[in-house]
């Protein structure tokens, strides 16, 4: 597909050099991908990126074809009552959660990274993956991942409670992991108590997994104040208990 002279007419060499450059510092340090978009976006050199990546002068998003990760075991993720950030969807703008979940579906290629199924309305859904530390009480934003409706129904178990369906998240945390009932239900019960004792403390937040692609976040809801330590790790004091699950 790589032509020696590429056809770049419509756009100006300056142009063409700039993303070139970019795409170059990426490999450089190793970032993914659809970093490349958050940097060319802001300089409207969108439609250059996307004509380069076209004629196959830089890395196409979805650099793994195939299959998704190999299973993983299914795990609740309860995020305490005293972490009000407890979703990047809200805090991004639509445009660029959109790009990080269509980078997520592409790279596990549109099935679920644990049991590797498919719903049956829409494929998949986006998943946060966070990080409670229990001694420093950071909870740190790790990753996307995609989940099927059913394993993410699992991780966000407090809510299926709320709608009535946790003995049906049950029943698939058990399918998928192989376990029977009653060591599925011990441990739900063993998720719930570490959920109710990481309520008790308030929790720094470090989104600085975003930085890779550029993100600015501006939280919305801060109650009182923000801390930011440094440029690039963002932890922000947070102090609000609206999550419930
Ligand atoms: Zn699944």
């Amino acid at each position: 597909m790589q032509s020696e002279k590429p056809n770049l007419s419509k756009f100006s060499t300056l142009d063409t050099d700039r993303v070139l450059e970019l795409e170059a510092k990426r490999k450089a340090k190793g970032y993914q991908p659809g970093w490349l978009y958050y940097q060319c976006k802001p300089l409207g050199l969108v439609d250059v990126m996307e004509s380069l990546r076209s004629q196959g002068l830089i890395e196409a998003k979805n650099t793994k074809e195939g299959k998704a990760k190999p299973r993983q075991l299914l795990t609740i993720e309860l995020v305490p009552r005293s972490c009000w950030f407890s979703n990047v969807r809200s805090e991004v703008s639509k445009e660029d959660w959109n790009e990080l979940k269509k980078m997520t579906y592409e790279k596990a290629n549109n099935r679920c990274e644990v049991c590797g199924g498919r719903g049956p309305k829409h494929p998949v859904e986006c998943h946060e993956i966070w990080h409670y530390d229990d001694d420093q009480h950071i909870q740190k934003l790790e990753g996307l991942i995609a989940l099927c409706p059913s394993c993410h129904e699992v991780k966000h178990r407090g809510l299926a409670n709320v709608k009535g369906r946790g003995e049906i998240a049950d029943q698939h945390l058990a399918k998928v992991n192989h376990w029977t009932m009653p060591k599925t239900q011990k441990y739900v019960d063993d998720q719930f108590q570490v959920w109710i004792k990481r309520s008790k403390y308030e929790w720094e937040l470090d989104i600085s997994w975003l930085n890779q692609f550029g993100i600015q976040v501006k939280p919305k809801r801060v109650r009182s104040k923000v801390v930011n330590e440094g440029m690039d790790k963002n932890i922000l004091r947070t102090t609000c208990d609206l999550t419930l699950w």
